[in-house]
């Protein structure tokens, strides 16, 4: 497992900019309906892990269903940074691929049951 520490990341066109502090117990695939669509690999982190730096204007917001966990994106660049969550909307699922210097090899991966939420 990395040590924990701060990481940065930010999405494609680096106008959004955050950092959350994780030593990664474990990474996780969703098999919901836009988990799904987005391949995403995340990590969970509670919101006092989370630092938004900067960019918060260009994060647009997308809501379905229950309209309870929010998909956050870069509304320039269309790339997902990270989510709040639905059944625990205290923390943020945050898209590994967006983060600076994590080595993600050998961080267990688990797929969580997002298709079966209802
Ligand atoms: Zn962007």
């Amino acid at each position: 497992m990395p040590a924990i520490k701060t990481y940065t990341g930010e999405c494609h066109c680096q106008a959004v900019q955050f950092e959350i502090t994780t030593d990664f117990p474990e990474l996780t695939t969703c098999d919901c309906s836009i988990c799904r669509k987005k391949n995403a690999l995340m990590v969970k982190v509670s919101e006092s892990a989370m630092n938004i730096i900067s960019g918060s204007d260009f994060l647009s917001a997308y809501q379905f269903h229950t309209h309870t966990a929010t998909h956050y994106f870069c509304k320039v660049c269309g790339i997902y940074t990270f989510h709040r969550k639905r059944v625990t909307p205290d923390y943020f699922g945050v898209n590994v691929y967006c983060l600076d210097d994590v080595e993600l090899k050998g961080i267990a991966v688990r797929a969580t049951d997002g298709i079966g939420m209802l």
